[in-house]
């Protein structure tokens, strides 16, 4: 049975329509602005709601199926997952339904000593010879890994050397899956832009990114996953300043290094830090607009720019043929961002979950 919005106003990736028809079936988008034919049609009237794509997390960790629903909740119908281990439970999260779906890293590459060694990862996560990489790789992706991750640390702070970063991106581009390295530091930037990783996420809370590195990251065609939120819960710790990665982050932004936003959010038992899903990835683009993002980039750095760069064709815009994952908002978010919030509906794959 085909469902439709009425009195939807729809963002269209550049600008916010007029009242209009959305239609939707068999989990697709099926038309704007038809009129309806389906005598068995269900019809609802939203109220000139704003339908925005699903929103995408491109930075948190899963743990369970609740994560899947509580994302749902707040409109994020597709995450990216940075690590998340034994690959049989993020794998049977893969089969959920009636809430997100998920990319996922599985389990990472580690330095021996690094502070992520303290996580209680399998130990197949460390790799200190080169030579053990292209196995390492294979079994990740037989795993159901979606791309790489690897975690970089600044020289010296226990993190994989630089022959195994490189190692890591020549084994997995010859089995086409992307990396993306953990770069909270400017020296692990410096080590991924080196390897050739194809995304680095977080940013330098050390020294800042200037231009000349923004430029070399630009020329390298790198994306950047920031992870303000996460940069502003680090920023307690001494040492590490919040306006280091704000000011990294204009760099990049000034050298058009496209931007997806992620909030490193997390809610697994003995982490360090619990981190809301959902709500907030509603901050990351509240972050991204306090530093100089409009409205409008913020809201594609959650929607277009990642469905693009993550191979996700089907979603981040509402048009015919993608996936009738929506996130109905009472008002228009370009005129006030945090409007986002306001979450007045919530469908996955056409269906009602929220
Ligand atoms: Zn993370």
């Amino acid at each position: 049975m085909s469902e439709h919005l009425c009195n939807v106003r729809l963002f269209t990736g550049r600008e916010i329509t007029a009242p209009t028809t959305l239609s939707m079936d068999g989990g697709v988008i099926t038309a704007i602005g038809e009129r309806i034919t389906d005598p068995a049609a269900r019809i609802t009237d939203v109220g000139g709601a704003v339908a925005l794509p699903g929103l995408i997390d491109s930075h948190l960790h899963l743990y369970r199926r609740r994560d899947l629903e509580t994302l749902a909740d707040f409109g994020v119908t597709t995450a990216v997952d940075m690590a998340s281990w034994p690959p049989e439970r993020t794998n049977a999260l893969r089969r959920q339904r009636h809430c997100a779906t998920f990319l996922s890293a599985g389990v990472p590459f580690i330095g021996p000593a690094g502070p992520h060694a303290k996580f209680d990862m399998p130990a197949y996560a460390t790799v200190t010879d080169p030579a053990e990489v292209p196995a390492g790789v294979e079994r990740r992706l037989a795993d159901g890994s979606d791309f790489i991750k690897i975690v970089l640390e600044a020289p010296g702070d226990g993190g994989p050397a630089p022959e195994i970063a490189d190692a890591v991106v020549v084994a997995a581009h010859e089995k086409g899956a992307r990396v993306v390295a953990h770069t909270a530091a400017h020296g692990a930037v410096e080590t991924a832009l080196r390897a050739g990783v194809d995304v680095i996420t977080h940013l330098p809370m050390d020294e800042p990114v200037d231009a000349e590195l923004a430029a070399r990251l630009a020329d390298a065609g790198t994306l950047s996953i920031p992870t303000m939120t996460m940069m502003k819960v680090m920023s307690v710790v001494p040492g590490r300043r919040y306006a280091t990665a704000a000011e990294s982050l204009r760099a990049l932004r000034a050298a058009g290094i496209p931007v997806l936003a992620g909030t490193d959010s997390i809610n697994v038992p003995r982490t360090p830090v619990n981190i809301r899903l959902g709500h907030n990835l509603h901050h990351e683009l509240e972050l991204l607009v306090e530093a100089g993002w409009s409205p409008l980039e913020a809201l594609l750095a959650a929607t277009e720019v990642p469905a693009e760069h993550w191979g996700l064709p089907d979603r981040g815009r509402l048009r015919p043929g993608a996936r009738a994952d929506i996130l109905l908002c009472g008002d228009d978010p370009l005129a006030d961002i945090s409007r986002t919030r306001d979450v007045r509906g919530v469908y996955v794959l056409g269906e009602r979950v929220v």
